[in-house]
């Protein structure tokens, strides 16, 4: 029996995620998988009920799981308070408590939705690259950091530093992933300025031998960020620390072209992973059933392939993701313009429905 936390959080999160852990119970049951579900608070939602966006007890119901699905947090209700009081502090709290170090963003550009692309149709036509970030360490968490007066002005100094600990296991990561998939590595580094990334290239580049059916290959940062949007499909995995990966992360989902598609894993090295669609909680629609949930479907999908060992559930969510798309099904995000293509809009729970109403496992 696998136990699984659910966290709605705020917004549009309290519609995605119900509707979602349904499709996860279809298609585990179909598949005759064991799943305890169970809820806890989270972001402004907790602060709401229990005056802190991570509770004491959503941490241990967090420890004790093995994966957890997140909605969202924030939304202008809360943007008043001090930056340790507010929602956001729930999820950066989870993530530095669980020790999620690897996070795991796909671009996946299907047939049916390559429209919503504002890339030419073959450059983004059946993509389908994983880029892992290092969310635990470098520029955001080194040290020393701060604004100090120097030589009569302010300064401001951050630490990007990395140790070969902390660059081996996300790289060991990537091989693992990079050997399940297509078997392409691209590290990307700065390692023609940065002393820090020279380590960061030394050290995957000796963990390559261990990998011997992965191509590594290794590229600057800035050349990767053109070539993703020139040639994406040249990439399979790719790899890179903190602040790199936060940038390329979101120009490879750019290259999807729809928010409400995009899903994300964060991975412990304990297994234990927090799973959540990229975008956030999207108030201006929050309550109103126009939310897309495929990104939040997408995510448990990720979960079943990630964390719960259930890879059968995992291609049947796809599919049956692919499928619905297929026919033409689209929430209001995703709908395209021309009017030649015959399109049915749903709402966040019909679309939902029609997804677990095609499952097959
Ligand atoms: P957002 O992702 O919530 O919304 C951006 C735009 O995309 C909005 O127009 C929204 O309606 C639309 N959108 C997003 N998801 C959608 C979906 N599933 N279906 C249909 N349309 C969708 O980003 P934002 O507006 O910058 O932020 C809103 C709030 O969310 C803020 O409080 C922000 O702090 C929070 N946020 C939280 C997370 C997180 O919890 N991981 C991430 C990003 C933003």
């Amino acid at each position: 029996m696998k136990k699984i936390l659910s966290l709605a959080g705020d917004g549009i999160g309290q519609e995605v995620v119900p509707v979602s852990l349904e499709v996860l119970k279809a298609v585990t049951q179909l598949a005759g998988r064991d799943v305890d579900i169970v809820y806890g608070l989270v972001g402004g939602d907790a602060i709401d009920q229990v005056g802190s966006p991570l509770p004491d007890e959503t941490l241990s119901l967090a420890r004790e799981s093995d994966a957890i699905l997140l909605g969202g947090v924030g939304g202008p209700k809360w943007d008043h308070l001090p930056t340790q009081e507010r929602p956001e502090r729930g999820l950066l709290g989870l993530r530095q408590s669980l020790g999620l170090y690897a996070n795991l963003r796909p671009a996946l550009v299907s047939p049916a939705l390559v429209d919503s692309s504002s890339l030419k149709h073959e450059i983004v036509n059946n993509l389908d690259i994983l880029i892992i970030r290092e969310l635990t360490g470098g520029i955001y968490f080194g040290e020393p950091r701060g604004t100090d007066v120097r030589n009569n002005e302010r300064v401001g100094f951050n630490t990007l530093i990395y140790s070969e600990s902390e660059v081996e296991r996300i790289a060991r990561t990537a091989f693992q992933l990079a050997e399940k998939r297509n078997g392409k590595l691209c590290s990307v580094d700065k390692a023609n300025v940065l002393e820090v990334s020279q380590l960061w290239r030394e050290v995957v580049e000796s963990l390559s031998s261990q990998y011997p059916t992965v191509e590594l290959s290794h590229m600057y940062v800035d050349n990767a960020a053109m070539q993703l949007v020139r040639n994406p499909k040249q990439f399979d995995v790719v790899v890179t620390g903190n602040m790199f990966g936060d940038i390329l992360s979101d120009v490879a989902a750019m290259l999807t072209g729809s928010l409400g598609m995009l899903p994300s894993a964060s991975l412990a090295g304990s297994g234990v992973g927090l799973f959540e669609p990229v975008h956030g909680t999207a108030p201006d629609i929050a309550g109103k059933n126009l939310a897309n949930p495929i990104a939040t479907i997408l995510s448990l999908a990720m979960m079943c392939k990630y964390s719960l060992d259930f890879p059968e559930c995992a291609d049947a969510i796809e599919n049956a993701v692919n499928a619905v798309l297929d026919e033409g099904f689209r929430s209001a995000d995703i709908a395209n313009s021309v009017e030649s293509k015959k399109e049915t809009i749903l709402g966040c729970v019909e679309m939902s429905e029609k997804i677990i109403s095609v499952l097959a496992v």
